[in-house]
């Protein structure tokens, strides 16, 4: 199903999916059923020991997520797929098999600020914890390394957008280092980036954004590459070291390339329940049937307004790595050579007053806590996502009181312009 050699267009659309073999069924039915009924005690019995795979009980795998899974695999060019129940979800189920008490991530500073927030925080919990490093300094981030570590953590096109990261350089760090590489690659989607190319082993997705990309769904997706050797230490004992959690079995040698994502399904799904509903993966395997096309018009629209607001005489400062003033825009070339996405900020010569003024006059443009839908969206990230947090704090995660988040859909860029301009008028 997952025919790599298939350009990604088709895949898109094929990939994970075939008719119905019950009815015939053209497009992927939503399997709304808990259970499956065992061909008999052996069979059941084969199945419960992973020696047959097959479905059990919607939980751990559902045939509408399969077919989503094995698709997200074959775009990404990984060896395998778990979905889950939402972006966040999927960091953790990423985490969970390689984590353990005292266990330590070190992760980019330029990232999404829920994840900020997941990674100082709530890890905490589980005894997990997080050191924050700029991913631009790699000596920074060979120091924050120690024997602890487990994963190194960074987008591919850094939310709110503006930062590309230099992904080939992180995954001969964490190559060195004996650890893998995860890469949330949410907003570039891999249209735009594909990071098990520069060496992720783990590719994390919020199928909520661009992936559905209508703002009808909340996903998310962790994609194996299948090359790390988990055996290879003994830092990855949930995978390399028989698993008490799973009668004994030694995933890394009994799966091979598909130990993790066994261990996701298996284990992860099984104890942490965050599953993905058949629902969502419907609407997001039809999302990701014109995922090219989607992203290839965010990309030409965000090229033309950021352009256009660039040239405004409100407007500071534009970060879109697109711009030929942005100091990311050569490394467009190696890690997203089709463009560097939809999103970005933008700053605004007047303050807080002029942005919550702008965003109040704009019509077309919604007001929202999302971004990656068809719709353009804006957001005044200080007086909403980071309002608690000091004027310093708001600066260092690029949410000044003067900065606007544009995630620029795929209508008429004529018509955004229209509407950034008569708003950027209001606001004056
Ligand atoms: C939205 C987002 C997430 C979290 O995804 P949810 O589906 O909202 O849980 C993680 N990373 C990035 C880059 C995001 O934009």
């Amino acid at each position: 199903m997952a025919d790599t050699k298939q350009g990604f267009d088709t895949i898109q659309i094929h990939g994970g999916a075939v008719p119905d073999p019950s009815t015939g069924a053209r497009q992927t039915p939503i399997y709304q059923s808990t259970s499956y009924v065992f061909k008999d005690a052996d069979h059941a019995a084969r199945l419960f020991n992973l020696e047959e795979v097959g479905f059990i009980y919607s939980r751990l795998t559902n045939p509408t997520i399969n077919a989503l899974q094995d698709r997200i695999t074959a775009l990404e060019g990984g060896a395998g797929t778990v979905c889950c129940s939402s972006g966040h979800a999927a960091q953790i189920m990423a985490l969970f098999p390689l984590m353990g008490p005292g266990k330590n991530v070190v992760a980019s500073t330029r990232l999404y600020g829920g994840t900020v927030t997941q990674f100082s925080n709530t890890i905490k919990r589980f005894g997990w914890s997080a050191s924050f490093v700029d991913t631009d300094d790699l000596d920074a981030v060979r120091a924050a390394i120690n024997e602890d570590t487990r994963a190194l953590f960074c987008e591919s096109i850094a939310n709110p957008g503006g930062y590309i990261t230099d992904l080939p350089a992180m995954a001969k760090i964490a190559e060195e280092a004996g650890i893998p590489l995860i890469v949330d690659n949410t907003s570039a989607t891999a249209y735009l980036c594909r990071p098990i190319e520069h060496g992720a082993t783990l590719v994390v997705n919020s199928l909520t954004k661009y992936m559905t990309g209508n703002g009808t769904v909340t996903g998310g997706s962790i994609t194996d590459s299948g090359k790390f050797d988990w055996m290879a230490s003994d830092k990855f004992p949930s995978l390399s070291q028989p698993e008490p959690a799973y009668h004994g079995l030694t995933f890394g040698e009994a799966l091979g390339p598909m130990a993790f994502t066994f261990h996701s399904i298996a284990i992860g799904l099984r104890d942490l329940g965050m599953t993905l509903n058949p629902q969502a993966a419907h609407y997001t395997l039809l999302g990701l049937e014109t995922l090219s096309l989607r992203m290839k018009k965010h990309v030409e629209n965000a090229e033309i307004v950021a352009k256009w607001l660039e040239g405004h005489p409100a407007v500071e400062a534009v970060t879109y790595a697109g711009l030929d003033s942005s100091p990311y825009k050569s490394r467009m070339a190696t890690v997203c050579p089709k463009g560097a996405g939809g999103l970005f900020t933008f700053a605004m010569k007047d303050g807080y007053d002029a942005c919550v003024k702008f965003v109040n006059a704009l019509k077309l443009f919604s007001h929202v806590a999302n971004l990656g839908d068809t719709r353009s969206l804006v957001i005044h990230s200080a007086s909403t996502t980071h309002r608690q947090l000091t004027p310093e704090q708001q600066a260092a995660a690029g949410a000044a009181p003067n900065v606007v988040r544009l995630s620029i859909g795929i209508e008429d860029s004529d018509d955004l312009i229209a509407d950034l301009d008569q708003a950027l008028k209001a606001a004056s």
